[in-house]
């Protein structure tokens, strides 16, 4: 694929295999970051987990510093518990935002066995990455439908509703449910890059057959998708503005160099960060220091070892 401004961004549309792993009996893919990759707008990971029954998710208490977190479920339900005293349960449909900047500390606690759902980082920009924590939940979100789609607004402005969600960087997500034969010019802003991803189903996107574990990236520049569902389908769209910081991911963190990754482990790991009340038992231990080629590195280009 071709590079047109020298930073290594695709020029064209880019079929990105995701990684599947299991977190317990819960199968995983992680579509961001991976190496063809890195980011889409300031979103930087995309887990898309389950469907499976009888394995509930319990991640227990962990730190994140410099994103925010996004949970949009499927199926199931998910208890949340963070270190500003937030207890939230989250049923499909529902929308849990919450902004790291600083420090916050939360566990996630699957209530039945049935979990299948999508959890998202966004990178918070430099003047934000150090503010305050925060948690926002949503009960319900705008829905739009057009030509056989059914969209749920997750953050920004799509298809003329907008979110509630807020964000520091011009970003959007979308979760849309396609009937069978839904054929369908979906309008991008031109801007922003976007990336899709089939949550259910089979959907070919821009000519590309996409089944759930892969991503489409899409380049700023291009202003619409023609989506296909033969059968029922669910996907996932979302967008941003390029986000071109240097940035580190480092087990929860989200940093601009491998000190900040050094100081938050060593934090973690002497309790610096705030516990989360009603919460019994310990939390997830620290990993362990970072490598010392560990860096931050730009969305394209040679990662030296980074994701
Ligand atoms: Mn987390």
């Amino acid at each position: 694929m071709g590079d047109g401004d020298g930073s290594g961004r695709p020029t064209g549309p880019r079929v990105v295999e995701g990684s599947v792993r299991p977190l317990g009996a819960l199968p995983v893919r992680r579509l961001l970051p991976r190496r063809a990759c890195r980011r889409v707008g300031a979103w930087v990971f995309l887990d898309h987990f389950g469907p499976t029954d009888g394995s509930a998710m319990h991640v227990p208490p962990h730190p994140h510093i410099g994103l925010q977190t996004v949970t949009w479920l499927l199926e199931g339900e998910v208890e949340h518990l963070d270190s500003l005293g937030s207890r939230q349960v989250i049923r499909p449909g529902q929308l849990n935002w919450m902004t790291a900047g600083e420090g916050i500390v939360h566990a996630e606690l699957g209530r039945h066995g049935r979990a299948h759902g999508v959890q998202l980082w966004v990178a918070l920009p430099r003047e934000a990455a150090h503010g305050a924590p925060s948690f926002a939940h949503h009960a319900a979100l705008p829905e739009v439908v057009r030509d056989g789609a059914r969209v749920t607004v997750l953050a920004g402005t799509v298809a003329g509703a907008t979110s509630p969600a807020v964000t520091h960087t011009p970003l959007s997500a979308a979760d849309l449910r396609l009937d069978a034969g839904t054929d369908l010019a979906w309008s991008l802003e031109p801007a922003h890059e976007h990336g899709v991803a089939v949550l259910e189903g089979e959907v070919v996107v821009a000519g590309h057959a996409l089944a759930p574990g892969v991503l489409l990236y899409l380049p700023p520049g291009t202003p619409a998708v023609q989506l296909v569902a033969t059968g029922p389908a669910r996907l996932m769209v979302i967008g941003g503005a390029p986000l071109d910081d240097e940035l580190v991911l480092y087990w929860n963190f989200v940093a601009r160099s491998r000190e900040e990754v050094v100081e938050a482990v060593a934090r973690w790991r002497n309790g610096g960060f705030a516990r989360v009340p009603g919460y019994d038992g310990p939390g997830l231990p620290a990993p362990p220091e970072p490598a010392p080629t560990l860096r931050a590195v730009a969305p394209w280009g040679p990662s030296e070892g980074s994701p």
